[in-house]
């Protein structure tokens, strides 16, 4: 058998572009090939796989989830082998999301901490379900004036850092205007941190933030109707992560609530 034969089959899908740092390509094995990925992500990246294949053994299933490790290269996805002298060929397609879409359990008690400094107290002028932007989602508007510094909730790792943008409407179509950094957390969970100001970014993907360290400044970038912060904490999930509510300890610390609406919540620990 030829396998270069088998190219002509291959779907051009493979060569795609991905939006995260995730690279896909073949190693050529004795009669067949292996998909093989690269992440370069500094998170874990779930890849979902879908294989159209014609006279192969595969070794992976139609459709198919892989848990990709962090900064990992060289895994293998899928073993192709050619069964006999004919037609051979496949395609396949895939998507990649950032962290493990598979998961499920979560610190359902983990004590967070208020995204802003000791001292200071802010409204929080949307809640969980929100009427204006947050229909269904879990996430919390900070009332904050621009250029607040904004501190990490939680510990984890940066894995994505968007602060280039300076624009923002009151429509959803300004959304992909927000500035935002995104943290993964120990137990599979990311929290999101969004219209931020521009070019106010203070750490960088990869970086291991610990809980009050200082992001970035918050800003008026995206889809708003003024300056504040949009939090959200959310497992990834494949067409809509699934956002979680987190409990916050307010006042001196020991508490850890659910925060509300219209509260306004204050730092003192
Ligand atoms: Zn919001």
């Amino acid at each position: 058998m030829k396998l270069k034969y088998l190219l002509f089959f291959f779907s051009i899908s493979l060569f795609s572009q991905s939006k995260l740092a995730v690279k896909y390509y073949y190693e050529e094995v004795e009669n067949g090939f292996n998909i093989m990925v690269d992440n370069n992500e500094y998170c874990e990246v779930s890849v979902v796989l879908r294989l159209n294949h014609e006279n192969v053994t595969v070794s992976s299933k139609k459709q198919d989830t892989f848990i990709v490790p962090a900064r990992t290269v060289g895994v293998r996805l899928s073993a192709l082998k050619a069964i006999h002298i004919g037609r051979y060929g496949f395609d396949f397609r895939h998507r990649e999301y950032r962290g493990n879409i598979t998961k499920t359990s979560y610190n359902k008690n983990f004590p967070y901490s208020l995204p802003f400094k000791k001292g200071q107290s802010f409204l929080i002028s949307q809640g969980y379900d929100g009427d204006f932007s947050h229909k269904n989602i879990k996430a919390l508007d900070f009332d904050m004036p621009l250029g607040t510094p904004v501190t990490a909730i939680r510990g984890g790792t940066v894995v994505k850092v968007e602060d280039s943008f300076d624009k923002h409407g009151e429509t959803a179509d300004f959304a992909r205007f927000s500035n935002y950094i995104i943290i993964s957390h120990p137990d599979g969970t990311f929290s999101r941190y969004a219209h931020l100001k521009k070019e106010s970014a203070k750490v960088k993907a990869g970086d291991f933030v610990t809980t009050g360290k200082v992001l970035a400044l918050s800003g008026n970038t995206g889809w708003t109707t003024g300056p504040h912060l949009h939090l959200e904490v959310y497992i990834p999930k494949p067409s809509e992560n699934l956002y979680i509510k987190t409990k916050f300890k307010v006042g001196r610390g020991h508490v850890s609530v659910f925060l509300k609406e219209n509260q306004t919540v204050n730092r003192n620990y």
